[in-house]
């Protein structure tokens, strides 16, 4: 199909998100991780951005039976949404709220004394049984019940009428880096741990890799793996190994909206940041800080129009951002201007951004606007 010159929505400023890379990016995680290890693709955040329903969706048809979020919000989004498969929450859900959780049959996140009390009270009170992973922290330090507690902790949790215990994990925050040794050190405490217990029942699922262990650390897949990044075709850092060729689903756009010739010497924007030194076409786009494109894109940021870097001038506004057109680019109203993505030979990564802005794909992803609209490719029963 031939793209549209103007986009369905009046704003002309979309993320094209290919659900078909989601699919094949789990699938081959999938395929990498074998036929053993359970798939929990993590959809929080909006499917870090992608859309968490369609992300979800995409995610299932790749062979994900299980799908991890951070909060209760998130997961009843999903179920609302007729996403048929389990859901585990693996954030923080306050306590007098559980009981939904228990209610839509989520799996929770079980890693403090004072919560067992108040699940097993509501499981009660339900007719239902509370499921829960443990979490174990081994060197996070974020949640997670201590090491030196964690068997005592999860025999209690065995012992439990109300509780349903279907996972024991732990979370890795240096995976990202194959040659440190501690993401191997904190694994065998971890499994120190379990096999302490030697009569953890089988059906109880271990698990402990993100899309960083995944790569780099293949003894810490265990009985499933979380990946969250790779599903969406990113690795989560320069240092892992590439051992899955993942494909990036998602591209960011907008179109030019108006075109201006400017004199040497005009200031541009909000403070006149920029103003050039000879005649300049000024082409404005309709993104800004408030779609999360960041307000530091105005010192040195590029885009792409017609397979050409273009810089950003001046600052870049809540709502705007304005395009130098370079002399030799022939330049129309809307044309195409690609702040993510590739057009012709030029790409724009979204790791490029994230080295410019200090930060990492992950929040570039997550910072995506709802402004944003999102323009699905390849949805199943699409032609
Ligand atoms: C977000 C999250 C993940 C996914 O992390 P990636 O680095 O995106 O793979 C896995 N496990 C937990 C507990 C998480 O919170």
């Amino acid at each position: 199909m031939a793209p549209l010159r103007v986009r369905p929505y009046s704003r002309q400023t979309w993320a094209e998100i290919d659900l078909s890379q989601i699919e094949r990016n789990v699938r081959l995680i999938g395929e990498f991780v074998g036929p053993g290890v359970e798939l929990m693709p993590i959809v929080k955040a909006g499917g870090y951005g992608h859309g968490a329903v369609p992300s979800a969706d995409a995610a299932m048809r790749g062979g994900a039976k299980v799908l991890g979020v951070a909060s209760l919000d998130e997961a009843k989004e999903l179920y609302e949404n007729a996403i048929d498969c389990d859901i585990a929450v693996l954030g923080f859900i306050e306590e007098n709220f559980q009981d939904d959780a228990i209610r839509f049959n989520f799996i929770g996140n079980l890693y403090r004394e004072e919560q067992i009390p108040i699940l097993e009270r509501q499981a009660r009170k339900l007719g239902k049984k509370a499921r829960v992973h443990i979490k174990i922290d081994t060197g996070m330090i974020r949640l997670g019940v201590p090491e030196e507690k964690a068997g005592a902790f999860i025999r209690r949790v065995l012992e439990s009428q109300e509780i349903q215990l279907e996972g024991i994990f732990t979370h890795c925050p240096l995976s990202d880096d194959p040659e440190n040794s501690f993401t191997v050190e904190q694994f065998e405490r971890f499994m120190r741990i379990v096999s302490s217990l030697p009569d953890l029942p089988e059906k109880i699922k271990l698990h402990a890799a993100n899309s960083a262990a995944i790569l780099d650390f293949p003894q810490t897949h265990l009985d499933l793996v979380r990946p969250g990044i790779l599903c969406y075709g990113h690795y989560p850092g320069d240092g892992v190994k590439r051992e899955v060729e993942v494909s990036p689903a998602l591209e960011l756009k907008c179109q030019i909206i108006d075109l201006k010739t400017i004199q040497p010497g005009t200031g541009i924007g909000y403070g006149h940041l920029f103003s050039p030194k000879k005649e300049m076409l000024v082409a404005v786009i309709p993104i800004g800080y408030a779609d999360g494109y960041n307000r530091l894109h105005s010192f040195g940021g590029e885009v792409l129009i017609r397979g050409r870097r273009c810089p950003i001038v001046g600052a870049v506004s809540m709502d705007f951002t304005m395009i130098g057109v370079p002399d030799d680019l022939e330049v129309e109203m809307q044309d195409v201007v690609t702040l993510i993505g590739s057009d012709e030979n030029e790409e724009i990564t979204v790791s490029e951004l994230a080295r410019k802005l200090s930060t990492i794909p992950y929040e570039i992803f997550c910072l995506l606007g709802d402004r944003v609209y999102r323009e699905y490719l390849n949805e199943p029963g699409q032609d």
